[in-house]
């Protein structure tokens, strides 16, 4: 926790040394001496001070200063720091001004120079004015700060992003918070590049205009590049069997890298409860099964590159070549293709153009909160669109779940359907399907068919989750592991037909069972053909590929 900040401006460099001197020497342990020799610069220093977040407990000034006086730069610097407390360093001359400064501009002391000694004419006075700064001093947020607008794409995606990667900020919604006076400064003092949100403000003083992950991920020293330019084991896609993959590679002492494109976690990261879990009989939330899964993987030393993105793959005798997003390549003996589903598109006008502002895919964790009171729409009926619904009618006046079918039956889990009939604010609009979303900038009104009347209802909502299927993405893999008409991709058995070995297999053995037509590259989860879609599959996939890959490499 940084310290609070005492700052002390004067032309006079004696005169500012000397009073930094006596305050760092009695109040140095609790508070930071800061100090100016000149009113505009330290009015720089301040707005600094502000986007970092820092606290300024005392501002003490010279009255006699060129350009600006002792009381015009108190009344400046109060615009920023209204909290801190004012005091004027003045000569005797000055005393008249000084006093009449005291109600004029709210100064709260002056002290005559010289101030000699400190422990009678500045010690007991500075001592009763921090007591009292103290009384009401509440410690400011120290992390990432985001200033966005709830309805803007690119800060809904930042928002998410960070919230993935576990990393803590702070929201300011610069249209909702518009009347906080805290805000207010907040603004000013970033003047017009307020124009570019989000804006991202660090620790270190420094802001980012329209932030973007890649970005902010740098800044905050997630790692997006390779160490060195090989691996035992690479592993691309961070869900459950990813990650599963990573602990069970490394602790068996393989040098392994995974690569994750968003963030740690995949689909389950976006679960707000999986309660079907061994081990975990009250349920564990995605975000903490994939936080703990993360720090269990560092801790075996696996080094983890998030966000990045495998763009391609290409073999060279025993080495498989992974190609990045950023354009760098690495090579590897054992290659795990672990990138399961993403959500399938609703195809209907005003879906594309409103997603991040009203429209999202998948659990949307980050919006929970801002739906507070509002009715909110959930497309589809399967587990994860009812564990969104339950999550979501912990803050939102009204949840409706819109399904195609008759009723969720044949698509949701009992325990699901039975947790949904004893919500009260959860209703079921079965035979629906959503037509058109409504809005200039962010989502005002849906269009949905109702299949049994063939009539079209235009509803007000502020807010669509959509939870209709995944689809693998693994366009890239192409023309060099074997994939089904779906993407899915073929392993062990599956490759076999006719009792022939796939196209090009040089080895005598079959694939393994979790293997592809490539010797070496491996496919577990989700995104393997004929998987189960399930967290516990997923990781019982990744961990037991790992000891074909021994067996793999035992042979390269
Ligand atoms: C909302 C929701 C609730 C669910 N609830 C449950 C539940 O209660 N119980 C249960 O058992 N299952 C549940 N599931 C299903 C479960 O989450 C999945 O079966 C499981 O996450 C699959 O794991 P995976 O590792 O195969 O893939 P994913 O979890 O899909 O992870 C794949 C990862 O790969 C990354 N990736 C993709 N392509 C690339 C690339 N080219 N480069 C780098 N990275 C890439 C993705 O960003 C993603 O993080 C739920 C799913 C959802 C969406």
């Amino acid at each position: 926790m940084p310290k609070p900040i005492l700052l002390s401006v004067d032309d006079d460099s004696d005169v500012l040394r000397a009073i930094e001197r006596d305050l760092r020497s009695q109040y140095g342990a609790e508070y930071r001496v800061m100090g100016s020799d000149s009113p505009e610069g330290a009015l720089d220093l301040l707005k600094q001070l502000k986007m970092r977040n820092d606290s300024v407990a005392l501002l003490l000034a010279d009255q006699r200063m060129p350009h600006m006086d002792g009381v015009g730069f108190l009344q400046e610097a109060t615009r920023i720091f209204p909290d801190a407390k004012r005091a004027l360093l003045t000569a005797y001359a000055d005393t008249s001004a000084a006093i009449s400064a005291i109600n004029q501009a709210n100064i709260n002391y002056f002290f005559l120079k010289p101030w000699d000694p400190p422990t009678e004419h500045l010690y007991p006075q500075l001592d009763d004015l921090l007591d009292d700064w103290q009384a009401s001093y509440r410690p400011a947020f120290q992390g990432i700060r985001v200033l966005g607008t709830r309805w803007s794409r690119r800060s809904y995606e930042l928002r998410d992003f960070l919230a993935r990667n576990h990393v803590p900020y702070q929201w300011i919604d610069v249209e909702l918070s518009a009347n906080d006076p805290e805000t207010k400064r907040l603004l000013e003092v970033i003047g017009s590049d307020i124009a570019n949100l989000p804006v991202v403000l660090f620790q270190d003083g420094s802001k980012l205009l329209e932030g973007a992950p890649a970005e902010v991920a740098q800044k905050v020293g997630l790692r997006t590049r390779a160490q060195t330019d090989f691996y035992d084991l690479a592993i691309v896609g961070g869900g459950p069997a990813g990650l599963a993959a990573a602990v069970y590679g490394a602790s068996e002492g393989l040098h392994t890298v995974m690569i994750e494109r968003e963030a740690p976690g995949g689909q389950a990261g976006m679960s707000s409860r999986i309660e079907n879990y061994l081990g975990f009989p009250t349920g564990l939330s995605g975000a903490d099964l994939a936080r703990r899964a993360v720090v269990q993987a560092q801790r075996f030393g696996v080094e983890i590159l998030s966000p990045q993105e495998a763009l391609g793959v290409r073999i060279e005798g025993p080495y498989r070549i992974v190609k990045l997003a950023d354009g760098s390549e690495f090579s590897c003996h054992a290659l795990m293709i672990a990138t399961g589903v993403q959500w399938r598109r609703l195809e209907a006008p005003g879906v594309d153009r409103l997603q991040g502002a009203g429209v999202y895919y998948g659990g949307g964790a980050t919006e929970a909160m801002s739906c507070k009171d509002e009715t909110v729409y959930i497309v589809g009926g399967a587990n994860s669109a009812g564990q969104a619904a339950m999550n979501f009618a912990r803050y939102a006046e009204k949840v409706v779940i819109l399904v195609r079918g008759t009723s969720l039956a044949a698509t949701m889990s009992q325990y699901l359907i039975d947790q949904i009939k004893e919500t009260p604010n959860i209703s079921l609009w079965a035979n629906a399907s959503v037509t058109e979303a409504h809005g200039d900038t962010h989502l005002e009104e849906i269009s949905i068919l109702c299949s049994d009347t063939g009539k079209v209802e235009r509803v007000p909502a502020s807010a669509m989750f959509i939870f209709i299927g995944a689809l693998p993405r693994t366009d890239w893999l192409a023309g060099v592991v074997e994939r089904d008409d779906r993407g899915f991709l073929l392993t062990g058995p599956d490759l076999i037909r006719d009792d022939h070995q796939p196209k090009g297999w040089t080895l005598e053995r079959d694939p393994f069972l979790l293997e592809t037509n490539i010797p070496g590259i491996f496919a577990v989860g989700d995104v393997r053909h004929g998987s189960v879609k399930r967290v516990a599959s997923g990781v019982g996939e990744g961990s037991v590929a790992v000891q074909f890959i021994h067996q793999y490499l035992s042979k390269v």
